[in-house]
């Protein structure tokens, strides 16, 4: 009897500990606290990206206008004197509703829209690289990722980036995005993971003399979990004048393709009310998900 009650008491005992032991101190794992006791164990101090000198920056998306989102920070950090590496997967040739459209007119128009908003913003491709991959459009998924991976691992490993632009491929699991927009994500996390060891795409040391090469700062664009926001109201009338340029994308110009000069007028409105909110005081951020450290992500 004594020897059951004491078995009944452990029991008891361990089950009041069990949900602790697997749970911890804050309760059950969601999706938002794994993702956060994650980012707590990779994470190092943030510091201010935009005092950056000297360093090199690499920008990976997929279509010629995702660029957009960081393009205030990216005109920053180049005029601090950062090299800027920018790489599009796809042509981006499908994007549009304009009946009269074709993939080849549009790939050009598209690449042209990108190297215009990036001028605005003082990059350009005699000064910078600039990188076409010219996979098809929302077709990226359908591409082996073992072909890009070791793309774009290749890449990373000529060009020793510091930080890492991408396309934001979720924590502990996928989140929403379109069908280029998720291969991007992956498969750039994936090359970077790959080009800091040397056994992956061993080729690339023996036959090339790529030495493995570690990425320690990822800004991830396109993001519900942003913990890092860069102010870029220095930038900002260059930003909207940036952003103006993608007529095929953004307003009547994909229904009907009326480019490649930006609409004067709209653009006249929006930079005056920049200007009277700027002078206001109001900020102007680009919003990232930051990952600085190691790559145990
Ligand atoms: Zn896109």
């Amino acid at each position: 009897m004594k020897t059951k009650t004491t078995t009944s008491i452990l029991l008891s005992l361990l089950l009041t500990m069990l949900p602790l032991s697997i749970f911890g101190q804050t309760g059950p794992i969601t999706p938002s606290n794994q993702a956060n006791q994650n980012t707590q164990r990779t994470q190092k101090p943030m510091d201010d990206i935009t005092k950056w000198t000297n360093k090199t920056i690499m920008w990976i998306g997929p279509h010629q206008d995702d660029e957009g989102g960081s393009l205030g920070t990216l005109a920053l950090l180049k005029a601090n004197g950062n090299k800027i590496i920018m790489l599009w997967y796809t042509t981006g040739n499908k994007g549009s509703r304009d009946s009269s459209m074709t993939s080849e007119k549009l790939a050009q128009i598209r690449k042209a829209e990108s190297e215009n908003a990036c001028k605005e913003m003082g990059i350009t491709p005699a000064n910078d690289t600039f990188i076409w991959l010219g996979y098809p459009d929302g077709m990226l998924e359908y591409v082996p990722a073992l072909e890009l991976t070791e793309k774009v691992c290749r890449i990373i490993r000529q060009y020793h980036p510091d930080a890492v632009f991408s396309m934001d491929p979720g924590t502990t699991y996928t989140r929403w995005h379109k069908t280029d927009h998720r291969a991007s994500a992956f498969i750039t996390v994936d090359a970077a993971r790959a080009a800091a060891y040397f056994l992956y795409f061993p080729s690339q040391y023996t036959h090339e003399g790529l030495q493995p090469y570690t990425v320690r700062d990822f800004l991830f664009y396109s993001t519900v979990e942003p913990n890092y926001k860069v102010d870029v109201t220095s930038v900002s009338d260059k930003k909207i004048r940036s952003r103006a340029w993608y007529v095929s994308q953004f307003g009547e110009g994909n229904m009907k393709y009326v480019g490649p000069e930006p609409d004067q007028t709209s653009l006249n409105i929006k930079l005056k009310t920049n200007a009277e909110n700027t002078a206001k005081g109001e900020k102007v951020y680009e919003n990232f998900r930051r990952l600085t450290g190691s790559m145990s992500f």
